[in-house]
């Protein structure tokens, strides 16, 4: 991880205890003894992360947190408030100001450092996704705004249900989530995707079925609440304990007995940065889907195709099992553009598009190469049964007609193919071999062309 830690502290010996302290964990830092000047090195060097002292000469800590939060250039650095007096006023303060953390002093090091790595690694996520939804040009948090407005769902665990009970009434005053009591077991079970929890919220000490840490281990690992706040509830906790359930993933830690108020802040803004996440991934996962297809067809574009057609051949190479290729082409395509319009033309192409995944593997590739020309893979394959499958994809076009998108009637269409075999295992694979099956479909495609089309022609190399 790049980017230092800067350290804000208005006293020269605090600082250097930190930096020292730091140092020894691999982190670099930066100083600034005054709010305005963290201020001015936060937008100008953008640390990875800003341990805040809460009194300074000029600006209070928490009025830096409040500038640092509504500065677009830095409102993304995690922020910890690190003060003298715990008091709670000062600790709900810190956090409607946005703060991530707020440590009283005298520090204790385990649990600073693991905060510090809890942070960073939830910071490091988010400015992953951040890159990789501007790199594909779909970030959209527009209607992310939407999504934010709804209520959060928040799930309460604990092993005696009444504990759980005794948590909803004092958070709901303050919590505009959503909040449902759930069994250890429950929380694990399948859920619809509209109910899975944002944020968990787990005892300790769960009975029956272990420690929290365990399940949230278990939460962790599962695909569907991976990627959730998770808080684990500690007894006035060993700051070792507390330091390895932060390093096993809990986003927050909260002590026994609860303060409602303060417990509430910290779930809002872990729900908030969470949604914020999901919408981050479902923009990238959206921009990675529209670079590898074709949106007329919904079917994979060339680009996947080539990329795929070379892993295809790779596993061939190591089981030995050959594979064929097969280049599709619409015939005479040009005048069903010419006759009925562009649209009845891009019907077919659609209808065209919808028989070949119909009748094929999942496992199959099928793909749109030109402008009426698809491209088929089939792994595992013999020259018996691709040749099968090539004679049935032909007749499935030609069997028929597509009806014309005005409904005026249909059109009959038919498709030439060249197959080529991929090779099994050969002892020197030549460089781009698999696009030389793919050249080898392509001058067979040609043959079945000049032959008087609607057929499939087998490359001689086959
Ligand atoms: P052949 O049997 O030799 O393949 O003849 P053809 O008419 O199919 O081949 P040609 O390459 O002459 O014409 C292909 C036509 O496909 C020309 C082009 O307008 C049309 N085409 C390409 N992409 C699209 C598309 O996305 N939508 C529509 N409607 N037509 C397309
Ligand atoms: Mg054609
Ligand atoms: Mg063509």
């Amino acid at each position: 991880m790049t980017g230092s830690i800067l350290i804000v502290d208005d006293l020269a010996t605090n600082r250097i205890i930190l930096k020292v302290k730091l140092n020894a964990a691999c982190h670099d830092t930066l100083q600034a003894a005054t709010g305005a000047e963290a201020l001015a090195l936060a937008r100008s060097a953008q640390p990875k992360l800003i341990l805040l002292d809460m009194i300074l000469p000029d600006i209070s800590g928490i009025e830096v947190c409040r500038r640092l939060r509504a500065n677009p250039e830095t409102q993304h650095i995690p922020v910890v408030i690190i003060t003298a007096s715990g008091d709670r006023a000062s600790r709900l303060r810190a956090l409607e100001a946005g703060a991530d953390e707020f440590l009283t002093k005298p520090l204790n090091e385990v649990i600073l450092l693991a905060r510090i790595r809890s942070l960073l690694r939830a910071r490091e996520t988010e400015a992953e996704l951040r890159l990789r939804s501007e790199t594909w040009g779909e970030l959209d948090l527009a209607d992310g705004e939407t999504v934010f407005a709804m209520p959060g769902r928040v799930a309460l665990v604990a092993a005696d249900p009444a504990i759980a009970i005794g948590w909803r009434a004092a958070l709901a005053p303050h919590l505009k989530e959503r909040l449902v009591i759930l069994t250890p077991n429950a929380a694990l079970g399948e859920m619809p995707e509209g109910a899975v929890p944002d944020f968990y919220m787990i005892a300790g000490d769960l009975g029956g079925y272990g420690s929290g840490q365990r399940l949230l281990a278990d939460l962790r690992s599962r695909a569907s609440s991976r990627h959730a706040a998770i808080a684990l509830v500690l007894h006035e906790a060993n700051p070792e304990s507390a330091a390895m359930a932060l390093d096993v993933g809990a986003s927050d830690l909260l002590t026994l007995p609860l303060d409602p108020q303060e417990t509430a802040l910290r779930i809002a803004l872990h729900v908030q940065r969470k949604r914020r996440a999901d919408a981050l991934r479902r923009a990238v996962n959206m921009g990675l889907r529209l670079a590898v297809t074709d949106s007329l067809t919904g079917l994979y574009n060339r680009r996947y195709a080539l990329a795929h057609l070379d892993r295809i051949a790779a596993r061939a190479r190591e089981t030995g099992r050959r594979y064929a290729v097969m280049v599709l082409d619409l015939d005479h395509f040009k005048s069903v553009n010419d006759t009925f319009g562009h649209g009845a033309g891009d019907a077919v192409l659609e209808a065209v598009a919808a028989r070949l995944r119909d009748n094929l593997r999942p496992s199959d590739l099928v793909a749109r190469i030109g402008g009426e020309e698809f491209l088929v893979a089939l792994p595992d394959a013999t020259l018996g049964s691709a040749r099968i499958a090539a004679e049935r994809l032909c007749r499935v076009i030609r069997e028929e007609p597509v009806p014309l998108p005005d409904g005026s009637g249909s059109v009959s269409v038919t498709i030439s193919v060249g197959l080529a075999m991929g090779p099994g295992l050969t002892p020197e694979p030549p460089e781009g071999w698999s696009r030389d099956s793919l050249a080898r479909a392509d001058a067979a495609l040609m043959a079945a062309k000049s032959d008087g089309r609607d057929q499939v022609t087998i490359s001689s190399a086959a």
